[in-house]
């Protein structure tokens, strides 16, 4: 079902142990190891971090979504938090990294909880067609929505992921999966509307318990549907490949990238990228659409103060010139309704 194109692009690639690498030089230096991971909760644990503010401090929207779907000239997109967006195009019903639950985490109890609950909930959700699922990490592939995603939609609901998900997904009786390498695509029908994903690459790692790091692969995606192209980055360092991404499918109609969980630099740069970095990242890509700001203000996950990604990446934003209307960093649960051809 996936095809490949783009040959001369630069695939996947994996080490001797068959674990996937970059295969390009990595600007901050080389990935974070066990013993980095120690020094940075013992420099936390020493300097400490700003504490969570209350849920209430975040505003939450009204969602508008279309229901059941989207008229065919419109593109409607809505912020459940974190990394999980309800994209509604071309009557297509499209879900990113979809998490609804508490905590991101293997068990409920313990692990990075919720500042504010996932607007729309799960039972709001209009019939979902599509699932992208970026990367294995807990923020992103939550076990406890793909049963509940699976339980409600069932072989109707058409999973998109990069390279070693299939088997996880199988264990969990999800069964209609399409794993991509970096710039394969597959062509999807949805309700008689062509949806094209195409994985594209992303600089970041895969893990989920101590002996699985980066044996999936990890990737971003574009969307694809007649002449909108939407990007969603999943989680990035920043890279020099965008400018890749952005000379293949550009313009853009949206790029939803990072912009938060990137503090401390020394330890988070490779894998993460900060609010300067997304703002060139949105660059690269060819500067059009509208920027939409995520992974921030949901899961904390790292150092920054819980504002600073927002208020960074629209600092940068006036710094480098671009046009204010194109910067969209939503309230949670917030919709966003644009017209396409
Ligand atoms: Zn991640
Ligand atoms: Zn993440």
């Amino acid at each position: 079902m996936a095809e490949r194109d783009d040959e001369k692009h630069l695939r996947s690639r994996r080490d001797e142990q068959g674990r996937y690498i970059h295969p390009w030089p990595l600007r901050a230096g080389s990935s974070r190891g066990f013993r980095d991971l120690m020094r940075w909760r013992m420099q936390r644990m020493r300097a400490g971090v700003e504490p969570d503010p209350p849920g209430s401090a975040f505003p939450v929207a009204t969602p508008d979504i279309a229901q059941p779907r989207a008229a065919h000239d419109e593109l409607r997109i809505t912020w459940v938090g974190h990394s999980t967006f309800l994209i509604q195009l071309h009557g297509a019903n499209i879900l990113t990294d979809p998490v609804w639950s508490r905590r991101a985490s293997p068990v409920s109890w313990i692990g990075p909880s919720r500042l504010v609950p996932p607007t729309p909930s799960f039972d709001e959700l209009p019939p979902i067609d599509v699932v992208l699922i970026s990367h294995d990490h807990y923020d992103h592939l939550d076990e406890r929505t793909v049963a509940l995603l699976h339980e409600r939609f069932g072989s109707a609901l058409q999973w998109v992921t990069p390279i070693g998900y299939r088997r996880w997904l199988e264990l969990r009786r999800v069964t209609n999966v399409t794993e991509l390498d970096w710039w394969q695509h597959v062509a999807l029908d949805v309700h008689g509307a062509r949806i094209d994903i195409h994985a594209t690459p992303a600089q970041h790692w895969t893990k989920r318990t101590p002996f699985n790091e980066r044996t999936r692969l990890w990737s971003s995606f574009v969307v694809e549907a007649d002449a909108t192209r939407l990007f969603f980055c999943g989680d990035s360092g920043y890279f020099d490949n965008f400018r890749d991404i952005g000379n293949r499918f550009a313009p853009f109609t949206a790029v939803l990238l990072p912009i938060g969980a990137y503090e401390p630099r020394w330890f988070m740069a490779p894998a993460h990228m900060n609010p300067e970095e997304a703002v060139q990242t949105y660059i690269d890509l060819g500067s059009t659409g509208t920027f939409i700001g995520m992974h921030w203000g949901t899961f904390r996950l790292t150092d920054e103060p819980a504002f600073e990604p927002p208020q960074r990446t629209a600092e940068t934003w006036a710094a480098r010139g671009l046009p204010s209307q194109s910067l969209w960093i939503p309230q949670h649960g917030e919709t966003r309704i644009m017209r396409v051809p």
